[in-house]
């Protein structure tokens, strides 16, 4: 499978190619072209010469081309969907809706490109003072594996209803729902060079987007480490950047809150994509007197947790991503345990079950008396794991819950309504769920403070990132 540059699939220059293995079998099932420095090159030449043609093409046209992407989306999502879950390991259905969720990101992008308004601002007599938004040019894309149709669809949608030309590079991990939505591009009728898509070594091919000039964008969503990375090699070239970057979402129980709720929306939060998800659940403060009741009401779904093949009829938790994602688990629960937690359920990897021996799959996994003195409390987990940590007071919570570097998202359950205001308030966080685990839409914004990153996508704070400011004083009369 190949690269796709100047409306063209083709081989990498070094003729090289890398397998893509499914976690749930180990098996190989795809061998995919590797773009080196000089395929990065012709990319970015290729999308600088598509841009003025393409920020020049009339709105209408353009607000069709993506109506055409979200539709093909829609037409073919069973199809999609199935890749996905072949490369990446999600349940099927998990992976349909992110399918029909990247077609909605093309569709509100699409009539959000007719609503790039600008602005007149008072002026002096005989002067008009107007302010215009542009695209920026070309726009770098670099996406992780957890969501390789949601990620890659949240930034390209927006990048080009705002009249900007394209280069992706996602995830090795999970680069066939990437190939799939460039086929659907190609079908839909983008003039060529408007999109491009490099798959490879990606610190490689990183470097060479962050050098060029050409290229005055660059959006990245991944780990803390390598977004740090990027900014520091984006600086050489003053390039605008936005990063979406790692979580440690609090999620906190109030005892006045609703427990059957608050459990059954910890859980489907905590076993989507088994936890691999920046916004997923890491931290769950417990309110001392409820503590016993919530957990006992957790472990009655957490048993009901279907681990298997996402391909299987009934599986809700697929496997893990990559076999050291097992390892890190493991790391955090045997140090957790040495300094007095329990584990009340799961603490393994799962290799009895229909086909489970030869993928990455983990119990899903309960464990209680978790304290600020355990590594869980303060790295990523990104796996199926429900630390939970007791609170007594509202102060000590927020506490709590603000000790993290990540600042992306956070939830809480209460039904008081002067805790909705404080604790949404006090909570350092980009996005905050009270009585809710529905934080990502296409209409609202996305995005994190502190280690999580900056910049915000969805809604019409998504497509402003990739806009530039102009300001034009005008004199009718001198
Ligand atoms: P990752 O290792 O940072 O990789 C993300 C992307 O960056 C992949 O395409 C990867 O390519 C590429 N990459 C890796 N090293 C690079 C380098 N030196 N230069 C340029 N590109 C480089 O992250 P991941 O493991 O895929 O994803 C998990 C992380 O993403 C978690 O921390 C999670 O919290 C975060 N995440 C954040 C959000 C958000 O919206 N805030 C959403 C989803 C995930 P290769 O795979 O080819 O190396």
């Amino acid at each position: 499978m190949q690269l796709f540059i100047d409306g063209n699939w083709q081989d990498g220059s070094l003729q090289k190619t890398k397998k893509v293995e499914n976690p749930a079998t180990g098996e190989s099932v795809a061998q995919v072209a590797q773009a080196e420095t000089e395929d990065t090159t012709r990319a970015i030449e290729a999308a600088q010469t598509a841009f003025p043609r393409w920020r020049e093409l009339e709105l209408q046209s353009r607000v069709e081309l993506l109506h055409r992407v979200a539709h093909l989306l829609e037409e073919k999502a069973d199809k999609l969907a199935k890749i996905m879950t072949i490369e990446q390991g999600k349940p099927l259905a998990e992976a349909k809706s992110e399918i029909l969720t990247g077609a909605e990101n093309f569709r509100f992008n699409a009539e959000e490109a007719r609503r790039i308004y600008g602005e007149t601002i008072p002026a002096p007599n005989k002067h008009v003072y107007i302010v215009k938004k542009e695209p920026i040019g070309v726009v770098a894309a670099i996406t992780p594996w957890n969501f390789p149709m949601g990620m890659a669809t949240r930034k390209l949608a927006p990048a080009l209803a705002a009249g900007n030309t394209v280069i992706l590079k996602p995830s090795s991990e999970t680069p066939l729902s990437a190939l799939a939505l460039f086929e659907i591009f190609e079908e839909a009728g983008f003039p060529r060079g408007v999109v491009n898509l490099l798959l490879g070594n990606s610190s490689e091919i990183g470097k060479a987007l962050t050098a060029s000039d050409i290229v005055r964008k660059l959006t990245f969503t991944g780990s803390t480490a390598v977004g740090q990375k990027l900014y520091q090699e984006s600086g050489e070239t003053l390039k605008k950047i936005s990063l979406e970057l790692g979580g440690h979402a609090p999620f906190i129980v109030f005892s006045d809150a609703n427990l059957e709720s608050a459990a059954d929306g910890l859980v489907a939060a905590k076993f989507r994509n088994n936890g691999q998800v920046c916004v997923s659940p890491n931290r769950i403060f417990v309110a001392k007197e409820i503590e016993q009741e919530f957990t006992k009401l957790v472990l009655e779904r957490v048993r009901n947790l279907q681990v298997g093949n996402g391909l299987r009829e009934g599986v809700n938790v697929g496997p893990l991503i990559r076999e050291d994602a097992i390892h890190k688990i493991n790391r955090q629960l045997k140090d957790a345990a040495e300094k007095g937690a329990d584990i009340l359920i799961g603490g393994e990897r799962l290799l009895d079950g229909e086909g489970n021996e030869k993928g990455n799959f983990y119990a899903p996994t309960v464990l209680t008396g978790v304290t600020e003195q355990m590594r869980i409390f303060h790295e990523e987990t990104f796996g199926p794991v429900i630390p939970i940590i007791s609170f007594v007071s509202d102060d000590e919570v927020v506490k709590l819950a603000n000790d993290s570097e990540f600042g992306l998202a956070s939830y809480f359950y209460t039904e008081s309504l002067e805790r909705v205001e404080e604790i949404s308030n006090a909570l350092e966080y980009g996005m905050v769920g009270v009585n809710d685990i529905a934080i990502s839409h296409p209409e609202t914004p996305f995005g994190g403070v502190k280690h999580s990153g900056f910049g915000r996508e969805n809604g019409h704070f998504g497509i402003e990132e990739y806009l530039n400011v102009k300001f034009v004083a005008l004199k009718y009369r001198t």
